[in-house]
C-alpha cells in the first residue's frame, strides 16, 4: 500500500521502550529511558524497524535508529551548536552562509529521528505552531534578497509537510524571480519510502528545476521500495543527490561505502557529499577521524567512476560553511591538528577530538 504514508508516519514508534522491545533489544531503566527521550525524541518507522537484523548486535540499521545509553554521557569533544546553524540565522526559518543559497527550515519534525543528527535541536519534534508566522518573514527576506538564486528545504524533514502544505511554499518560491533553482533536502525515500506518492512527485514535477537530495547511508537502506520511491521520483526528471555521514559502525568501510555509491548509481543517484560526522553533544559514538575519512576515500577512487565519487566534507564549527577534506582548504599541521579555510576566508585552527575506541 504505497499510499498509506500518513498513517505509517503516525504508528512510527515513538517510545524508546517499545522500538527497542520490537527487536529483542534489552530496555534499559525507567529514568534511562525518560532521559534519552528527553535529550532526543525518538521516532522509528515500523518500515525502517522491519530492516533490522534483530541477530546483530551491531546491525547498522539499528544503529542509526535506536536510542542508545551512550546518547546521555557528555564528552569533552562536543560542541553546542557544532556546524554554526544557530549562529547564521539572519530571521527564524532560514540558515543563510553563501550568498546565493540559503537553507529554509520548512518542517521540525522527521519521519525518523536518526541517532546521530546534527539537528537534534530543531528536529526534536515539537509542534509547528508559529512556522507560519515564521515562514512569513523568512520568504520575506528570500524576495528582497535579489543575489539568491537557490533555496533549499530543510528541517527536519520537508517531506513531513501534507502535499498542500509543500506545494504552498513551491509555488511561493517559484513566484521569486530571481530564484533560479530549488532544492529540497529530505530523508523520507529512506526512512518511509511509502511518503513517495505519485501525489507528491506530481507536486514535485510541476516545480521544476528541482533537485531532491536524499540521505542514504548503508546499501540495505536501497529496498526495493525505496528503489521504487526513487524511480517515480526520476521518471518525473527530477535529478537525485545523495549525502552520506560517515558514521564508525555503520559506514566506515569502504566495501561498505563502495557498494552504497554503486547502489545509488545503479537507482540513478548521485553520490554527493560525505559528510565527516558533526560534533553534536549526543552523536560520539558515531565519531570518526579525518584520517579514516580520507583513507576511505583514498580506496573508493580505486573503486568507483569519477561521477560515483562522494566529495569528502566537513562543516566547520562556528558556521564558516562546508569545505572539502580533500583541498587546499583543509591544511594538516606538523602537530596534527587542521588548518580548515571557509569560505570567506577565515582560517580556523581546528584540533580534533580524542575519540573513544
Ligand atoms: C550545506 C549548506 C548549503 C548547501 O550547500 P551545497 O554545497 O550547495 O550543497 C547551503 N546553506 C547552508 C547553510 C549549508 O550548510
Ligand atoms: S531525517 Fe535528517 S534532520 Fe531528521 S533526524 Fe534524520 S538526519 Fe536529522
Amino acid at each position: 500500500m504505497p499510499h498509506d504514508w500518513r498513517r505509517q508516519h503516525a504508528q512510527a514508534y515513538t517510545s524508546a521502550e517499545k522500538a527497542l522491545a520490537a527487536v529483542g533489544r534489552p530496555v534499559p531503566a525507567e529514568e534511562t529511558l525518560r532521559a534519552l527521550t528527553r535529550s532526543f525524541a525518538v521516532r522509528v518507522p515500523d518500515y525502517y524497524r522491519s530492516l533490522i537484523a534483530p541477530d546483530d548486535p551491531n546491525d547498522p540499521i539499528a544503529l542509526q535508529s535506536l536510542p542508545d545509553e551512550a546518547e546521555l554521557l557528555p564528552l569533552p569533544s562536543d560542541i553546542p551548536d557544532a556546524v554554526g546553524d544557530e549562529a547564521m540565522s539572519p530571521v527564524p526559518g532560514i540558515v543563510q552562509k553563501h550568498g546565493n543559497r540559503v537553507i529554509l527550515l520548512v518542517s521540525n519534525t522527521c519521519t525518523m529521528y536518526c541517532r546521530f543528527c546534527f539537528r537534534r535541536p530543531v528536529a526534536s519534534g515539537h509542534a509547528v505552531d508559529g512556522l507560519r508566522d515564521q515562514l512569513q518573514q523568512a520568504f520575506e527576506l528570500i524576495r528582497q534578497d535579489t543575489q539568491l538564486r537557490e533555496v533549499i528545504l530543510s528541517g527536519g524533514d520537508p517531506l513531513t509537510l501534507d502535499d498542500r502544505a509543500l506545494e504552498d511554499v513551491l509555488h511561493r518560491l517559484r513566484a521569486i524571480p530571481h530564484l533560479r533553482l530549488l532544492r529540497i533536502h529530505t530523508r523520507a525515500p529512506v526512512t518511509l519510502p511509502a511518503r513517495v506518492t505519485p501525489a507528491l512527485v506530481s507536486v514535485l514535477r510541476r516545480h521544476r528545476p528541482l533537485h531532491v537530495v536524499v540521505h542514504f547511508n548503508h546499501p540495505r537502506e536501497l529496498t526495493p521500495e525505496a528503489r521504487a520511491g526513487l524511480h517515480r521520483l526520476l521518471d518525473a526528471g527530477l535529478p537525485l543527490l545523495n549525502q552520506t555521514v560517515l558514521l564508525k559502525g555503520v559506514n566506515n568501510s569502504v566495501d561498505t561505502l563502495e557498494a552504497l555509491c554503486y547502489g545509488l548509481l545503479e537507482a540513478g543517484v548521485t553520490p554527493y557529499y560525505l559528510h565527516h560526522c558533526d560534533r553534536t553533544p549526543g552523536t560520539g559514538r558515531f565519531r570518526t577521524s579525518i584520517d579514516e575519512g580520507l583513507r576511505l576515500m583514498q580506496g573508493l577512487k580505486a573503486r568507483l567512476p569519477g561521477h560515483g565519487l562522494p566529495r569528502y566534507v566537513i562543516d566547520i564549527p562556528g558556521g564558516h560553511g562546508k569545505i572539502n577534506l580533500e583541498s587546499a582548504a583543509a591544511q594538516r599541521l606538523e602537530d596534527g591538528s587542521w588548518q580548515l579555510t571557509g569560505l570567506t576566508g577565515v582560517s580556523v585552527h581546528y584540533t580534533e577530538p580524542e575519540l573513544a575506541v
